[in-house]
C-alpha cells in the first residue's frame, strides 16, 4: 500500500483555513526539494544530465524559482511560460521550447533568449528560417516513432501513430539533413511518447529508440547528437494500490541501454535530459476544499466548496485522486498528527462533488469514507501538477489561490484567488453603457 501524506496537523489545517479562506491549493516545499534531489541523484549515473521542469504542469514562478535552485531548467510550450521561466530567473539553454503549432513571434522570443527549440515538425525548418531570418546554431527535434513504440498504449496520449506530435522516422533523417546543410552546429533529440506511465519498462523503451536513432544519425548523416530528452511521462501511483516509479531502477535500465548502444556508437559522453512535470510536483501538492452541502437522493453527495474549475482531471479523465478528510484518518493516510494512519469511527459511500453545472463535476465517485460533518476540511490528494493549472473559469467559477509550505512550517501565498474583478477585466462595460 502506498501511504497518502499530508503535512499539516488538523488545528494546523484549521489555522490555515480561517486565515486563507477555502479552497486553496498547499503545496509541500520541502517534499518538491527531497524528490528532486532523489531524482537527479538517480540520474548522476549519466555523465550530463539535466530535468527542465514541465511548466504546464504547475505553472507559478515561486516553484520554478525553487526548482531552478536544485538544478532544474523549465519546459515550455507557450510564450507565457517562456516568461514565467525568465520571472523565475532561468535563461538561455536551461530553458526548453517544446511548443507546436507555434506562432512566429513565439519562435522569436525564444530565439532572442538563447532557449533551445524543439521542433515539431519538418516544415517547421522552412518556417523558422523565415521566421527569425537564420536557424539557430542549435536545433531539435521531435520524434514520433509510431508503431515502432510498441509498450502498450498510453491512456493519455494514445498510440503514437495517433497522436499530432513530431517526425515520422523518415522525416527526421531527412529535417537533421537540411538542417546540416543548412550550417546548423548542434544537435539535439527529443521523444515524449508516454504520459501519467508507470511501468519503467516503457522509459527503456523509449530511450532503446532514441538511442538506436543517434546511432543512425550518426553513422547515415554524420550528424552528432549532443543531448537526448527522454520527454515526460513518468507517472506516480494516485491510487493507494499503486506503487510509485522507482527513479534508481528507470537510470539503472536506461544506462543499461547507454552502454549497449551509446558507447559503441562513440557517443559517449551523451547529455540525457527528461523533461517531467507530474513526478516532479504532483504528489506534493493538495487540493483542500471544505464540505458546505450533503444531499440524499438516489445516492449520498457531500457538496464542496471547490469545483472542477480547480481540478478538472476527475472530470476530464475520470482520473482518480485520494481524497481524505481531516481529523478522520482512513488505514493509507499520514499526517504529522496520525503518524500511523487511522480507521473510521464511521464510513458512508459518497460522491464528492463540486459546483459546476456538469454531472462530470466529481472529485470521487461511489467512494467509501469516513462519515463527513459539514464544515469538516477535503483534502484531495496528487494535485500538485495539472492541477490548479488546468483550471477554467466555465460557469463563471473563480479558480482558487495557491498556498506553500515552506520547510521552516511557515504558510506564504504564493496567488491568490481569482475575484469576480478578473473575470470581468477583459470586459469593457463603459462600452456596454453606451451600446
Ligand atoms: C505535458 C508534457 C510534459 C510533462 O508531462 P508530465 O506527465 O507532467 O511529466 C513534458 N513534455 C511535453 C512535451 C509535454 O507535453
Amino acid at each position: 500500500m502506498n501511504e497518502k501524506y499530508f503535512p499539516l496537523t488538523k488545528a494546523q489545517l484549521e489555522q490555515t483555513a480561517q486565515k486563507f479562506g477555502t479552497p486553496f491549493y498547499l503545496y509541500d516545499e520541502d517534499a518538491i526539494r527531497k524528490n528532486i534531489r532523489k531524482f537527479t541523484k538517480a540520474f548522476s549515473i549519466f555523465p550530463s544530465f539535466k530535468e527542465y521542469f514541465a511548466v504546464k504542469a504547475l505553472p507559478n514562478p515561486y516553484i520554478l524559482k525553487i526548482l531552478a535552485e536544485e538544478g532544474c531548467g523549465t519546459d515550455c510550450s507557450s510564450l507565457p511560460e517562456l516568461v514565467l521561466s525568465e520571472k523565475a530567473g532561468i535563461s538561455g539553454e536551461n530553458v526548453m521550447f517544446t511548443s507546436n503549432e507555434t506562432p512566429a513571434s513565439e519562435y522569436q522570443y525564444a530565439f532572442d533568449r538563447g532557449n533551445i527549440l524543439n521542433l515539431d515538425d519538418i516544415t517547421h525548418i522552412e518556417y523558422v528560417e523565415k521566421s527569425l531570418g537564420k536557424l539557430p546554431d542549435l536545433i531539435s527535434f521531435r520524434y514520433n516513432p509510431g508503431s515502432l513504440k510498441s509498450g502498450g498504449v498510453n491512456a493519455i496520449i494514445g498510440k503514437p501513430e495517433e497522436a499530432k506530435y513530431g517526425l515520422t522516422r523518415e522525416q527526421i533523417f531527412e529535417a537533421y539533413k537540411i538542417c546540416k546543410e543548412k550550417g546548423v552546429k548542434r544537435f539535439a533529440l527529443h521523444a515524449m511518447v508516454a504520459s501519467n506511465e508507470l511501468n519503467p519498462e516503457s522509459f527503456e523503451e523509449t530511450a532503446r529508440i532514441l538511442f538506436q536513432l543517434s546511432a543512425e544519425l550518426k553513422e547515415k548523416l554524420g550528424v552528432r547528437i549532443e543531448s537526448i530528452d527522454l520527454g515526460g511521462g513518468l507517472g506516480i501511483p494516485y491510487k493507494p494500490d499503486q506503487v510509485a516509479v522507482d527513479y534508481d531502477d528507470v537510470a539503472k535500465r536506461i544506462r543499461k541501454q547507454y552502454d549497449a548502444i551509446l558507447v559503441p556508437a562513440g557517443l559517449d559522453p551523451m547529455k540525457i535530459c527528461w523533461e517531467c512535470g507530474r513526478p516532479i510536483t504532483g504528489p506534493y501538492g493538495y487540493l483542500v476544499t471544505k464540505a458546505i452541502h450533503q444531499k440524499h437522493i438516489y445516492r449520498e453527495y457531500i457538496g464542496v466548496d471547490a469545483s472542477m474549475a480547480d481540478l478538472m482531471r476527475p472530470g476530464m479523465y475520470g482520473a482518480y485522486h485520494h481524497v481524505s478528510v481531516a481529523g478522520k484518518p482512513q488505514e493509507c493516510d499520514r499526517t504529522p498528527d496520525s503518524p500511523n494512519g487511522g480507521k473510521p469511527a464511521q464510513t458512508e459511500v459518497y460522491d464528492v462533488v463540486g459546483s459546476l453545472c456538469e454531472n462530470c463535476d466529481k472529485f470521487a465517485v461511489q467512494r467509501t469514507l469516513p462519515k463527513i460533518d459539514m464544515g469538516d476540511l477535503i483534502i484531495v490528494h496528487d494535485a500538485g501538477a495539472h492541477g490548479r493549472a488546468m483550471g477554467f473559469n466555465y460557469n463563471a467559477k473563480m479558480r482558487c489561490g495557491e498556498l506553500l509550505l515552506r520547510p521552516n512550517g511557515e504558510i506564504v501565498q504564493i496567488r491568490r484567488r481569482e475575484t469576480i474583478e478578473d473575470y470581468f477585466a477583459t470586459i469593457d462595460f463603459d462600452g456596454l453603457a453606451n451600446f
